[in-house]
């Protein structure tokens, strides 16, 4: 119904209207806001089930604060009494130079950059600080008895202030000692050879199921002897996986599935010894769980804060199925045979039987440990080679992060700098997050999946340029039946001039603004990234003669316009007929030429015009989120009635009350 008036907006566009994506940009951070669709809809069991996951997910918080580096905790703590009880000025730069950095400590889950590992350096003075922890209740810092505070600033404070004192948490410079250079807190007192000699002493050479050894301990050298401590209940971090397990016990009763159940009753059991080999039981039974429409992470996981890679950090999601998203996928995966039939590619190179992938998509209801605030758009688990190889892996995207995102960047003043006029404006905003989606969809789902090599070619005869001519197959592909008609008449898009949306957004990324990415003075080194050039640039140039595509330069700046976007999906498919000939003959020297030609090299000046106006527009380059609120609505006997979603709060009261209700382990865990 049309000319709706305030009392009758129904409610679910009232709060479309209020929702809000960008909250806060502090150092090169700026904090989002996600928001969880189809929580409403999911049945109260279910919902029970994703408020459990969510408390057994923030109980973990701390675990990865200490991971990050020993003193995390202290400092935070320290940070925040003052933060909350100081009574002296607050408007002095001391005090917010103080505040900015505790907000990045946060962020961070650390005093070290989330992404550059380097420490952060405090814009106020030890003298302030000291005087300010000496002026609050000293009981709020819970110090181990008879420690004053002289003693803890003695201790504490090079850490914070001496720029040479831990300076980074994971150092990956090669001839350093990688153990002792990292400031991470999963060794004390060895180095790297005593910790390779140590791991490599386990490791049985014939093992085909060789557990993760290393993944959840400690290693540290006591009285001259090495040996592991384990994050376990009754170990280290023993406080904090007690109530993790506890949540996760709530969460058994609920469970979606009897597998499910299984599954979290294998986590249980792993929590509780510790052992590795329980780790792959309970994994081997998540992997192959497919079923439960409520899904979760819950654990050990990425070793990327370990510089030897073998330690993983603590991480939790709790998530649920997209069901619309996973619907079109399987619109696209369901006509993988009309695809093949019909691309614009010698027939010689095409599947006679073709397979598509019907990608799983999912909503984030929870992000925790080192999902949280930073976090990924994916997800593509486990990590042992083995049990992947053996049983797979699951494999999602996270649609409503992944809005989130798009919804911030239209506000940002990018598209309004970069693109040619209103026309291109009103296409992006009308159809851009659409049918970026469905690119991908269409990327993953069939373009992958598509064609074959002739008998005998090499899988590996492109080398080096092999997967830039794989993910070029892969975009030309989706790029190409984006514009086809029957993409309207399978529901996938809303008119036949939606396609143009990607089209135009596809050429102004390939041609000018993913150089932002690169530094002054290189060239295009990543993948995806010649591969995008590569498309971009070839269409431009064999466009040439019939202006295709045009780059316009007004006022010092220069800007892609589209003449004729028929045409152009023609071109899409040239290259694609070329492209496929190149990798279905392993036709290296094609390749190359190809490649080097489109992909590779960099115009100097183009370049630093669109660094220089990417300056200007002062983008945080590093985002985060804030997560929902999920409140459990009790009868007179404790029973859970109803979980509510909300999504009010900020960044700083998030952090605060997470730090109040789950602070789960003392400053200092040896
Ligand atoms: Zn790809």
């Amino acid at each position: 119904m049309e000319g709706n008036i305030a009392g009758v907006i129904p409610a679910y566009s009232l709060f479309l209207y209020i929702m809000e994506y960008t909250l806060e940009q502090f150092a090169d951070i700026q904090i989002l806001r996600y928001y969880v669709p189809g929580f409403e809809s999911l049945s109260l069991r279910q919902k029970k089930l994703v408020y459990y996951l969510s408390e057994a997910a923030l109980q973990g918080r701390d675990i990865l604060f200490d991971q990050n580096g020993r003193y995390n905790l202290l400092i935070r703590r320290m940070l925040e009494a003052v933060y909350l009880y100081y009574e002296g000025d607050r408007s002095t730069p001391d005090f917010q130079a103080m505040t900015l950095y505790l907000k990045r400590v946060w962020f961070s889950n650390g005093i070290h950059h989330h992404y550059g590992y380097g420490k952060f350096s405090p814009g106020f003075s030890p003298t302030f600080f000291k005087k300010a922890l000496q002026e609050i209740d000293a009981s709020l810092l819970s110090l181990s008895p008879g420690k004053s505070i002289e003693a803890l600033c003695d201790e504490i404070f090079p850490v914070i202030f001496n720029p040479e004192v831990m300076s980074k948490r994971v150092n990956q410079d090669a001839g350093a000692d990688l153990v002792l250079t990292s400031a991470a807190n999963y060794y004390r007192g060895v180095t790297q050879q005593e910790v390779e000699a140590f791991y490599g002493a386990m490791k049985e050479p014939d093992d085909p199921t060789p557990p993760s050894y290393g993944l959840n301990s400690r290693l540290v050298k006591e009285n001259g002897i090495l040996k592991e401590k384990i994050w376990k209940v009754g170990g280290l971090y023993g406080a904090a996986i007690e109530k993790i397990v506890y949540w996760l016990e709530q969460a058994m009763q609920v469970a979606d599935t009897p597998g499910q159940q299984e599954v979290i009753a294998r986590l249980i059991a792993f929590y509780r010894t510790g052992d590795l080999r329980a780790f792959d039981a309970y994994t081997i039974l998540w992997v192959q769980d497919l079923d439960a429409h409520v899904d979760f992470v819950n654990g050990f996981t990425e070793t990327y804060g370990d510089a030897l890679g073998m330690k993983a950090s603590w991480e939790s999601i709790v998530d649920f199925k997209d069901l619309e998203a996973t619907r079109r996928t399987e619109i696209i995966s369901s006509h993988a045979q009309w695809f093949e039939d019909n691309a614009p590619v010698d027939a010689l190179f095409k599947k006679e039987k073709v397979k598509g992938i019907s990608a799983k998509v999912i909503t984030a209801a929870m992000l925790a440990g080192d999902l949280y605030p930073a976090t990924a758009i994916g997800i593509n688990l486990p990590n042992a080679d083995w049990i992947r190889t053996k049983y797979g892996s699951k494999s999602v995207t996270i649609s409503n992060i992944t809005e989130a995102y798009n919804r911030a960047a239209r506000s940002n003043g990018f598209n309004e700098e970069f693109m040619y006029g209103q026309e291109e404006l009103t296409l992006a905003a009308k159809y851009g997050d659409l049918t970026g989606i469905l690119h991908t969809d269409l990327h993953e789902c069939v373009g992958h999946g598509s064609g074959k090599l002739l008998p005998g070619v090499d899988t590996d005869s492109l080398k080096a340029y092999g997967a830039t001519v794989e993910e070029a197959r892969a975009d030309l592909f989706g790029l190409y039946y984006l514009g086809d008609a029957k993409l309207v008449e399978w529901g996938l898009l809303p008119d036949a001039d939606a396609y143009k949306a990607e089209y135009y957004i596809y050429l102004m990324n390939g041609l000018l603004t993913q150089l932002v990415r690169i530094e002054p003075g290189n060239h295009v080194e990543e993948a995806h990234m010649r591969n995008r050039q590569l498309i971009a640039r070839w269409v431009y140039e064999k466009g040439m003669p019939e202006r295709v595509v045009e780059l316009v330069r007004r006022e010092g700046k220069t800007y892609i316009k589209v003449n004729n976007y028929k045409k152009l999906r023609t071109l899409f498919g040239t290259l694609l007929a070329e492209v496929q000939r190149i990798k279905s003959t392993g036709d290296y020297a094609a390749a190359c030429g190809l490649v080097e030609h489109y992909g590779v090299k960099v115009d100097a000046s183009l370049h630093a015009e669109v660094l220089a106006r990417y300056r200007k527009l002062n983008l945080a380059p590093y985002k985060g989120f804030v997560n929902p609120v999920y409140e459990a609505v009790r009868d007179a006997q404790g029973n859970i009635m109803d979980v509510k979603v909300s999504y009010q709060e900020s960044f700083t009261e998030q952090m605060l009350r997470y730090s109040r209700d789950y602070a789960t382990l003392p400053a200092e865990n040896d």
